[in-house]
């Protein structure tokens, strides 16, 4: 049976990547002049990954909605849904009062950018907070927090003791951020995810198991 491709993206890239994308379509990135014969052969190669990707992505509940930015939708913050209100007046374009989000009327055009940014400063904030608590604790010695709009990886670690976490973090409970914060820490001393780092990681967060797999089945959610 042919699988379908909705789309192939050619890009600068050296590999070939299959995506199924929220409702479930396939996807295919491919560096240029790849042949159409190619991707398919790749594509049927992982036939059975696709198919069991799909089913996977299709059977999840709640089913990822995104957002249209009116009155009573819940956005996530820190592993909560918070009701948005539309406002007339207010001094700054969006506000947090640990109960509502109240986002100005004007700014709706541009509301997913007002919600990002809010959402970087929050992942700001709080992740740094935690990774020099972390730290501290145990003795790490890293660069600089740098806070991304990576969609793929929550975090990352670089050569050069700087680490890099995806702002959509933020809408995990704390417990998940911690995680991700005491994962990367730790490839500061272990660069792969070897024994002695899971070993690392488990002195550091006993139960690190249990939001690990947290961000793995609902890490779809923490988006826009
Ligand atoms: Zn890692």
């Amino acid at each position: 049976m042919k699988i379908e491709i909705s789309k192939i993206i050619k890009t600068k890239r050296k590999t070939i990547a299959l995506q199924i994308t929220e409702d479930g379509k396939l996807i295919v990135k491919a560096p240029f002049g790849v042949s159409k014969e190619t991707i398919q052969k790749v594509v049927t190669k992982h036939k059975d990954w696709i198919e069991k990707k799909k089913k996977e992505i299709l059977s999840r509940a709640p089913k990822f909605v995104k957002k249209e930015f009116v009155n009573g939708e819940g956005f996530l913050y820190l592993g909560k849904y918070y009701k948005l209100r539309i406002v007339d007046k207010q001094d700054t374009p969006i506000l947090f009062d640990n109960n509502h989000f109240y986002l100005l009327r004007d700014y709706l055009p541009v509301a997913k950018e007002v919600f990002i940014d809010w959402y970087k400063k929050k992942a700001y904030e709080k992740i740094s907070e935690r990774v020099e608590w972390y730290a501290k604790k145990r003795g790490f010695v890293y660069n600089k927090i740098k806070i991304t709009k990576a969609n793929q990886r929550w975090g990352s670690c670089s050569s050069r003791g700087n680490l890099n976490f995806s702002w959509r973090l933020i809408m995990a409970p704390l417990p998940v951020i911690d995680y991700v914060v005491v994962h990367e820490l730790v490839h500061l001393e272990e660069k792969n995810h070897s024994k002695s780092f899971w070993t690392k990681v488990k002195m550091l967060m006993p139960d690190y198991e249990k939001h690990k797999d947290w961000l793995k089945r609902n890490g779809y959610l923490l988006t826009l």
